[in-house]
């Protein structure tokens, strides 16, 4: 397999994805600012650039995960005076932007890329760090029809699954509807745990009832933000992520974003988007997003266990 990949950012989700790529055999070439990401990305075989553009300019795919849409379009268009990556990498490219981003921020980052010369697609992800490490991530694909079965193989070595979408934006528009319904759901299960502690029900006899009722979802089977009828969720383990707070924070603001775009009136994700952002810069900062219920409760995180 000789197809030379660049992989631009090598953080939490991005190094071991990058990692993945490299066992699978493929020649990759990477950049982060971070020492720390830089060391570890070197241990498992990604030869370190000094630059993005460095690492893109032999690169016939160029993947970026990185913190938001402006690092995207810095790495892309070189904006905050490094060398950009259009322009460098070779003509022809095709651009994979894996980071969740603002959809208006992928279709910009697309467009530029194409108008370039370059083939571009949006494909965020889910399933974390650990779906990352262990090469099972949902990716969701904004692509055309034609360049949707290279990305699917490009992706394959990190993927449990590998969805399309439709068009260039589509990706980052199904991540964000989705964790619109995640944030709103969490809060739902954990209002309905704190209203049935104060009528005396335990959790495992609403977990019973609820699980197997109209009242499934996710938060509650699988992600359940009381100790005890889920053994593997966060708040058996004092809520440690998972799914970090200030990650649902982000995905709400960036879903609030695109529905003020659209004019889209959106109550309850803007409620849950409210709630997010007070307890990511809380309490909740270091905490798993389920934690939230320790807000509904109104008690002290230390309340909890901790
Ligand atoms: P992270 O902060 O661990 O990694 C981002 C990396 O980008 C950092 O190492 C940083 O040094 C690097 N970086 C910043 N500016 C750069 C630049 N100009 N060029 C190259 N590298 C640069 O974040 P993460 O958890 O890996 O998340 C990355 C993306 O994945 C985010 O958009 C996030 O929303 C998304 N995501 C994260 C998770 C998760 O569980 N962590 C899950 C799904 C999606």
């Amino acid at each position: 397999m000789s197809t030379r990949i660049a992989f631009i950012g090598l953080g939490n989700m991005g190094g071991p994805m990058a990692a993945n790529l490299v066992k699978a055999g493929y020649t990759v070439s990477g950049y982060d600012p971070s020492p720390q990401a830089q060391e570890q990305a070197t241990q498992n075989g990604i030869a370190v650039a000094a630059s993005p553009a460095e690492a893109a300019t032999d690169a016939e795919v160029v993947f970026t995960m990185l913190p938001a849409g402006d690092h995207v379009l810095d790495v892309y268009l070189g904006r905050r005076g490094t060398e950009p990556v259009i322009g460098t990498a070779p003509a022809g490219a095709l651009l994979i932007d894996c980071s969740t981003i603002a959809v208006q921020d992928a279709r910009a980052a697309a467009t530029a890329a194409r108008e370039a010369g370059y083939r571009a697609v949006d494909a965020p992800v889910s399933g974390g760090v650990q779906g990352a490490a262990a090469g099972t991530l949902t990716f969701m694909v904004g692509s055309s029809e034609e360049d949707f079965g290279t990305v699917r193989t490009l992706l394959e070595p990190m993927a449990g699954r590998v969805v399309p979408c439709g068009e260039t934006g589509s990706g980052q528009a199904a991540k964000i509807c989705n964790n619109m319904i995640l944030g709103i759901s969490m809060i739902a299960v954990s209002e309905a745990f704190v209203l049935g502690e104060r009528l005396g029900l335990t959790h495992q006899a609403l977990f019973d009832v609820a699980s197997t009722a109209s009242g499934q979802c996710w938060s509650l089977t699988s992600n359940c933000p009381v100790p005890g009828p889920v053994p593997t969720s966060p708040a058996n383990r004092d809520y440690a992520p998972g799914f970090a707070s200030p990650l649902m924070a982000k995905d709400l603001g960036l879903a609030m974003k695109a529905a003020d775009a659209t004019l889209t009136d959106t109550k309850l994700g803007q409620m849950a988007a409210n709630l997010y952002r007070d307890f990511a810069f809380g309490d909740g900062r270091d905490l798993d997003f389920s934690a939230i219920i320790a807000q509904i409760r109104e008690e002290p995180i230390e309340g909890m266990g901790r």
